[in-house]
């Protein structure tokens, strides 16, 4: 993997905590596996709860230094760290398909995302506006301004290991905070050669630390129980957000959440099919399936049903299942074997509720945790996946007839992440639009991340929002100040 790389070191073996590059203090490390060949690529220190202990202190030292620099200062710095990004895009492209699996042209549109929060929240920095209120007696004066929180840790995920990790950290560094994040044990080689980037940035030294660790829950704990973090921000299951939400309660702490999803994706009659069908192929397969926002429940209705599944069969077909870093490949292996056997529980129980496959429905050819993109036909509401995220190449079409089932079938979970509706006449875009209980709608379009916009979910998705002008104020604090004259 080296060789591929113009800039070796950016494969790093050593994490950056409280400013230095180091081993773990017992020289534990894990292996880091390519999803693609099974091969380990690198080893990275196992860092434990003492390591977090470490990094904090670290953080808490550098961030009031930080925070005191004009906003200018730390947007150049940003600006600057965006700039390497884009500068070794290639480099963090192929290092992110080694350890992700994603196809590289997908992994350097990853990398162009993630530097765009960066860059963004660079921008931002400066423009943490206050206000000025008038008083509520005549001598009184009131003015409120936003201060940074403190030190922010985060723990993120392995289905986008760089961006996940920029929309967290660019927004706490623009506000004058530090953070310690704590990436996917699956795909930390993302995580440390933004570091080493970072740094390379002038951001100061302990401002930013990763925690590689294979024990994640002791990591969780660790950034709950110590009184000088006062922000969690998490991406991940539903699952441990609940965990990571009741053990901040203790600290009373700040909490972000990105949990799951189950986003409906509808078409009804007067959907351009064609349109319809690109999005699906975007939104279902990208990441092989592997994003919190993908289409999980395809409802289409009864008049476009048939020309729908020809047109959505004819290009699933088209795409290319193989290793990410072969030219040409469209759908890369899933990130770990249990993500395999997911998908093939939630494709056993849709076949035995009476669904038929159309296309694919069995371990691909390549073998390892390489699946073949899949639809089935006939999904109804009692199948796993209409209740639970498939997170895999599986792809279920529902038949429907009336507006109002529709909407009412789609609200019907827990989630509200993101949803995608195509439909022409007018009245019908914006109910439906203002119907979906999400926090996220795309009408006539699959493809809704950008770092201009606010990014979250409603219901059991998660608390609060990241990227736009929005995203900077969950690193902020409201402090109200009134004088007497
Ligand atoms: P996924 O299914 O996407 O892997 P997880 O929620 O299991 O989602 O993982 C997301 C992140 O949460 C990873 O960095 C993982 O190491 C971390 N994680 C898993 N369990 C815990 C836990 N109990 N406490 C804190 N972090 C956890």
């Amino acid at each position: 993997l080296k060789s591929m790389l113009s800039r070796p070191d950016l494969l790093c073996e050593e994490t950056l905590v409280a400013g230095e590059w180091v081993q773990a203090g017992d020289g534990k490390t894990f292996d880091v596996i390519n999803p693609a060949r099974g091969d380990v690529i690198a080893k990275v220190p196992d860092l434990s709860a003492t390591d977090v202990e470490r990094a904090v202190a670290a953080a808490d030292a550098a961030r009031k230094p930080w925070a005191a620099r004009a906003a200018k200062e730390r947007a150049n710095v940003l600006r600057k760290w965006f700039d390497l990004m884009i500068k070794h895009q290639e480099d963090l492209a192929i290092i992110m398909t080694a350890e992700q699996g994603k196809p590289l042209a997908e992994a350097r549109g990853e990398i162009a995302y993630g530097a765009s929060f960066v860059e963004w929240f660079a921008e931002e920095a400066k423009r943490i506006y206050g206000e000025t209120i008038p008083g509520h007696m005549a001598d009184k004066r009131i003015t409120v301004i936003k201060q940074p929180i403190g030190v922010a840790a985060g723990i993120t995920p392995w289905n986008f290991p760089n961006a996940m990790i920029a929309r967290k950290v660019a927004p706490a560094l623009a506000a004058g905070c530090a953070f310690v994040i704590k990436p996917s044990e699956l795909t930390p080689l993302s995580a440390l050669a933004m570091a080493k980037l970072a740094q390379e940035a002038g951001v100061p030294d302990g401002l930013f630390s990763v925690i590689t660790s294979t024990d994640a829950p002791a990591i969780g704990k660790a950034f709950c129980e110590i009184p000088t973090v006062r922000k969690l921000t998490f991406t991940g299951s539903t699952q441990v957000g609940r965990i990571l939400l009741a053990q901040a309660a203790d600290q009373v702490m700040k909490c972000s959440m990105e949990l799951g999803g189950n986003a409906p994706f509808i078409v009804f009659d007067d959907a351009d099919l064609d349109a319809a069908v690109e999005g699906a192929i975007a939104c279902k397969f990208r990441n092989n399936g592997q994003t919190c926002v993908c289409a999980n429940r395809i409802y289409v209705q009864a008049g476009v049903y048939e020309a729908f599944a020809a047109k959505f069969k004819t290009a699933v077909e088209a795409l290319r299942v193989g290793d990410g870093l072969t030219e040409g490949t469209t759908l890369g292996p899933l990130i770990e074997p249990k993500a395999v056997t997911k998908v093939q529980d939630h494709l056993a129980d849709a076949l035995s509720k009476g669904a038929e496959i159309l296309t694919g429905g069995k371990p691909h050819d390549l073998g390892g945790q390489f699946f073949e993109p899949t639809i089935v036909t006939n999904a109804t509401k009692d199948m796993l996946v209409s209740t639970d995220e498939t997170f895999g190449p599986f792809a279920p079409l529902f038949k429907f007839e009336d507006e109002d089932d529709v909407i009412a079938l789609a609200n019907d979970t827990i989630f509200g992440l993101a949803s995608y509706f195509y439909a022409k006449d007018l009245s019908r875009v914006t109910k439906v639009a203002e119907a979906l209980e999400y926090g996220i709608v795309g009408v006539n379009t699959g493809i809704i991340s950008t770092e201009v916009a606010p990014f979250g979910g409603v219901k059991q998705s998660g608390l609060g929002r990241e990227g736009s002008h929005h995203g900077i104020e969950d690193y902020l604090e409201l402090k109200y100040i009134c004088t007497s004259v």
